[in-house]
C-alpha cells in the first residue's frame, strides 16, 4: 500500500534515492522519464535530469490534475471532479521500478505515483486503485499474478499512414526474417530493463507481433506494460519504423488485444503460494474461490469493458469472429469466449492454470484494467460466485441468438456508450472506486464518443493509430 507522504516517509524515499545516485543502474544516466497512464490510456511523462533524482523522490515533480480529464486527441472534457485549470499534484518516481531504457542511450524510466501537495495519494490515481484492490486481497491472504500479452502493428514509419513493415504471412517465419534485426534489438532492450520476455511472435494481422512477459503481482504486470511499450516505440523509432498498439490500426485488419491473464493463489506461508486456478473440484480443476473469482470477473464484464476496451476504436475491434472475445461467456480455451480458461499442459497446471480476458484491448489503462478485473474477482469472492456451463468448442456467433439467451451468453457492448452506461449502472464500479472516479470516466468516455461522432471506421483508425 502506498504510504502517505509525511517526514518519515519523505526522509526514506530521499535514503532511496541516494542509493540509486550513488549507485545507478547504468553509466551515463541523464535524465529519468517518470510515466503515469491517464483516463483515456495514453502514457504521460514529466522527466527529470538524472542528479534531481533526490529531490524529485522526496518532494516530487508538479504536475496538473488536468490530465485526467483529457482525451486522446489531448482536448480535455470538464468534469464535476476533473478537468478544471486549477490544483497541482505531484509525481513521484517508484525508485524499486527504475531502470535504464537501451534503446534511449542516457534515459531511465520510472513509474510515478502521484500525491497531492498535502501527501496524500491523489484518490483517483491509476496506480493507487491498483495498489488499493491488490491490499484488499492480501488481507485475504490471496494474491493475483497477472500479466498483459503485448500485440503491437509495425509500420515503415513515413508518415501519418499504416505501412506494414514486413510482408511475411501471419505467424510467418518469413516475418521474422524480414525484421530479425529490430526484434533482436527489441529483446535486447528488454532484457537490458529487466523485463522477462517468454515469447515473441508474429500476428495475424499485416505487420503485426506479439510479445508475452512473465505473469507478476498486479502493480508490477501493469507497470510493465508500460515500460515494453516504452522499450518497443524507442526501438522502433531507431530502426526508422513505427509501432502502433492501437485496438484498430486499419479499419479493415483484425486489432491489437490487450489480452490480461489472471491466476488467483492462497498465501499458505510465506514464500509458499498455492494456485486457486487448479487442483479443485469445481469446473476443469479449478477450487471453488478460483472458480468464484471468475464468475465474479465474467459478471462484471460488460461494465469493465469501459476501463478494459476504453476507446471508440475498441469497438470496431471487439467484433463477433476475430478472436477479440465479443460475448460474455466462458469456455476452456475458447479463444472466441471473452473469458478463456487456459491449463497449460497436463502435469503443469498447479502454475500455469489462469484466467484470460480476451475482450480487453491495447488501448486500456493497464492500473485501471487491473483494479477493475480485481474488484470483480473479489465481489465474486464474496458472493460465492459459480460460472455457468462453459462453451468450449464452439464460437458463440454461429449459436442462434435463442440457444446464446437459452445458455445465458450476452453480446458485450458493442459501442464506447454501451459500455459507459454499463460501467455507470454497475454498483460495484462506486462501491469499488468512487463517485469521483466514476464520474470523470464517464465523462472521458462520452468526450471520446462524442469526438468521433459520425467518423468513418478509416476516420476513427487513423485518429487512434500512434496514440496509445
Ligand atoms: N488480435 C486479436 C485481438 O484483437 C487476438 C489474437 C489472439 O488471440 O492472440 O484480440
Ligand atoms: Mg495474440
Amino acid at each position: 500500500m502506498v504510504q502517505a507522504l509525511d517526514e518519515t516517509e519523505r526522509a526514506r524515499r530521499r535514503e532511496d534515492a541516494l542509493a540509486v545516485v550513488a549507485d545507478p543502474p547504468a553509466d551515463d544516466l541523464t535524465a529519468v522519464a517518470l510515466t503515469w497512464v491517464d483516463t483515456s490510456g495514453i502514457t504521460r511523462t514529466k522527466a527529470v535530469p538524472f542528479n534531481r533524482l533526490i529531490d524529485a523522490a522526496e518532494w516530487g515533480v508538479g504536475m496538473s490534475p488536468v490530465f485526467d480529464a483529457f482525451l486522446l486527441d489531448d482536448s480535455i472534457v470538464s468534469g464535476e471532479y476533473a478537468g478544471g485549470p486549477s490544483g497541482d499534484l505531484r509525481l513521484h518516481p517508484v525508485l524499486d521500478r527504475l531502470v535504464p531504457l537501451a534503446a534511449m542511450p542516457g534515459w531511465a524510466w520510472a513509474p510515478a505515483e502521484r500525491f497531492t501537495q498535502e501527501g496524500a495519494p491523489h484518490p483517483i490515481d491509476a496506480r493507487w486503485l491498483l495498489g488499493r484492490e491488490a491490499g484488499l486481497l492480501a488481507a485475504e491472504g490471496l494474491r493475483v499474478l497477472a500479466a498483459f500479452e503485448v500485440e503491437w502493428a509495425v509500420s515503415k514509419g513515413d508518415g501519418e499512414d499504416f505501412s506494414p513493415a514486413c510482408n511475411g504471412p501471419a505467424y510467418g517465419m518469413t516475418r521474422i526474417g524480414e525484421l530479425s534485426d529490430y526484434l533482436r534489438d527489441v529483446l535486447l532492450a528488454l532484457e537490458a530493463s529487466g523485463v522477462a520476455v517468454v515469447q515473441i511472435h508474429p500476428e495475424y494481422a499485416a505487420g503485426q507481433l506479439e510479445l508475452s512477459v512473465a505473469c507478476d503481482d498486479p502493480l508490477s504486470a501493469a507497470d510493465t506494460l508500460v515500460l515494453v511499450r516504452t522499450v518497443i516505440r524507442a526501438v522502433s523509432f531507431r530502426h526508422g519504423l513505427a509501432a502502433s498498439f492501437s485496438p484498430k490500426v486499419t479499419a479493415d485488419a483484425v486489432g491489437n488485444g490487450g489480452h490480461v491473464h489472471l491466476s488467483l493463489w492462497r498465501e499458505e506461508a510465506p514464500g509458499k503460494r498455492v494456485n486457486l486456478m487448479a487442483g479443485g473440484d469445481g469446473p476443469f480443476g479449478m477450487t471453488r474461490r478460483g472458480e468464484s473469482f471468475a464468475a465474479g470477473i465474467l459478471e462484471h464484464l460488460p461494465a469493465l469493458l469501459a476501463l478494459g476496451a476504453p476507446a471508440v476504436a475498441s469497438y470496431l475491434r471487439l467484433v463477433p469472429s476475430h478472436w477479440a472475445g465479443a460475448f460474455a461467456c466462458w469456455g476452456l480455451e475458447n479463444r472466441e469466449a471473452a473469458l478463456r480458461f487456459v491449463q497449460g499442459p497436463a502435469g503443469f497446471r498447479a502454475v500455469s492454470s489462469n484466467l484470460e480476458v480476451k475482450c480487453f484491448d491495447g488501448a486500456a489503462n493497464p492500473y485501471l484494467a487491473l483494479a477493475a478485473l480485481l474488484a470483480a474477482g473479489r465481489a465474486g469472492l464474496e458472493s460465492g460466485g459459480v460460472l455457468p456451463e462453459p462453451l468450449n468448442d464452439v464460437d458463440p456467433a454461429l449459436l442462434d441468438a435463442d440457444e446464446r439467451a437459452a445458455r445465458g451468453i450476452r453480446p458485450l457492448p458493442s459501442s464506447l456508450e454501451e459500455a459507459v452506461a454499463a460501467f455507470e449502472k454497475d454498483p460495484l464500479m462506486r462501491a469499488s472506486f468512487g463517485d469521483a472516479f466514476v464520474d470523470t470516466v464517464a465523462v472521458v468516455r462520452r468526450g471520446e464518443a462524442a469526438l468521433f461522432e459520425g467518423s468513418t471506421p478509416e476516420e476513427i483508425a487513423a485518429a487512434t493509430r500512434w496514440r496509445h
